[in-house]
């Protein structure tokens, strides 16, 4: 029977207070949160910028009063969005959530394309609704569920098949659009609607698509007029360093890009910024009863606020960089590491059993466990549960930096010397 209460750890940790990057638990315990809630605290704990713009709204007395009425706080927050994008001409729909924000961009990619046919990539996470199970890939995140969408599903990040081993990153990206090539020719009966896809992804074990790989699937898409979407729920905002959103890495402009987690800094909001043409079709299905409410919309003007004041996404680079290098560095002398990959304040240490080089769970759990002890939160994931993920809050100093580091190698060390 799994213990729902706890899926990271062996026993739940109770969080009962947080200030800057650490949270405390129950017991008084404080940790270093490298995982940012779910990359939901994206500039930290308690910041009274979020907490005095909340403040203010409450002080107004109105919650919620829903898009019937006219929301100042949503229209500043959607111009933000809209201009940040790079969108043409985007507009913007606010959700509660990254599932709805996706089952929104299926709904409107669905609905301009006339079909229900979609493309999502092997090892994608888009949330838990009937639509998004539909375009997640992997078997247990599926539920089991059976989605109304027709899906198909492409390569990408994921290089596991024997027939990819040992390509050249140009070979690899020439074999995938031939693929896509295939599906198109022969999978699908007629026209498609969208891609849907997460620039790194997230639940999938931050797995990174060659840089190439969109811009080529982009070429194709648009010449059959598939529209495509960018998941930038885990993505976006500066995490990644080097661009705001994460498909921006790869010079490619999606139609689409669905957002949520560390928008509101731990307040429920979401959204889609897509094309005005293609947003324009929404009046024929409604409004989202509690999307882009007054309070979270506060919240994520504060904190979005914040990170463009602050230039939260240089922060990502040089404090990610610092971090990443020293993971590649201890690395190499750990043979329980198989690798390690990230952009910013996005990286991943996926273990592996050094006898056989596959992966390990059982690592992984020891591996949180461990920096649970040593106060370090962190999270896992990947095909096979054996990826540590981590996305610590883009207020990461350098100090904590170094510190998270520290108490991360040391781990791995005490563990590569309990096995090998
Ligand atoms: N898309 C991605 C890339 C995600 O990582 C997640 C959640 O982890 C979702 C969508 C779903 O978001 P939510 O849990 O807010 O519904």
């Amino acid at each position: 029977m799994p213990n729902w209460l706890s899926i990271y750890y062996d026993e739940p940790i109770e969080i009962v207070g947080g200030k800057g990057n650490r949270v405390v638990d129950a017991s008084g315990k404080s940790y270093l949160d490298f995982f940012a809630g779910i990359l939901t605290n994206m500039i930290g704990y308690d910041v009274p910028e979020v907490r005095e713009a909340v403040e203010r709204q409450l002080a107004t007395g109105v919650v919620h009063t829903s898009t019937v009425y006219l929301l100042r706080g949503q229209i500043e927050l959607a111009e933000k969005i809209a201009k940040l994008s790079g969108i043409k001409d985007a507009k913007v729909f606010f959700t509660n959530s990254g599932t709805e924000a996706n089952e929104t961009a299926l709904l409107l990619a669905t609905y301009a394309r006339k079909t229900d046919q979609v493309l999502a990539m092997r090892q994608s996470y888009h949330g838990r609704s009937f639509g998004t199970v539909g375009v997640t890939s992997n078997r247990t995140w599926k539920n089991n569920s059976l989605s109304p969408l027709n899906v198909h599903f492409l390569h990408g990040a994921d290089r596991h098949l024997a027939q990819f081993k040992g390509l050249s990153d140009a070979d690899y990206i020439k074999a995938c659009v031939d693929d896509l090539r295939h599906v198109l020719a022969t999978a699908v009966g007629g026209d498609v609607a969208a891609l849907i896809a997460e620039p790194i992804q997230g639940v999938g074990g931050f797995t990174m698509a060659p840089d190439g790989l969109f811009a080529a699937y982009k070429e194709v898409l648009d010449a059959e007029g598939i529209l495509f979407i960018s998941d930038e729920v885990q993505t976006g905002w500066g995490r990644t360093g080097s661009a705001f959103f994460g498909i921006q890495n790869h010079g490619v402009t999606p139609d689409m890009m669905t957002f949520a987690k560390g928008l509101g800094n731990g307040f429920a909001i979401g959204g889609v910024v897509a094309r005005g043409d293609l947003m324009d079709n929404l009046h024929a299905v409604g409004l989202a009863t509690f999307g882009g409410n007054p309070i979270s919309t506060a919240a994520a003007n504060a904190t979005l606020d914040y990170v463009l004041d602050h230039d939260l996404q240089a922060n990502a680079a040089k404090t990610g960089a610092l971090i990443i290098d020293g993971l590649r560095e201890a690395a190499k002398r750990l043979p329980i590491v198989g690798a390690i990959r990230g952009k910013g304040l996005m990286f991943a240490v996926e273990l592996v059993d050094p006898a056989t080089g596959g992966p390990s769970t059982a690592l992984t759990a020891r591996f949180m466990e461990e920096t649970k002890k040593a106060g370090l939160l962190a999270g896992k994931g990947g095909l096979y549960g054996n990826v540590l993920r981590m996305a610590p809050p883009l207020t990461l100093t350098e100090a904590e930096a170094a510190e998270g580091l520290a108490i991360i190698v040391n781990v791995l060390e005490v563990i590569n010397a309990e096995v090998v």
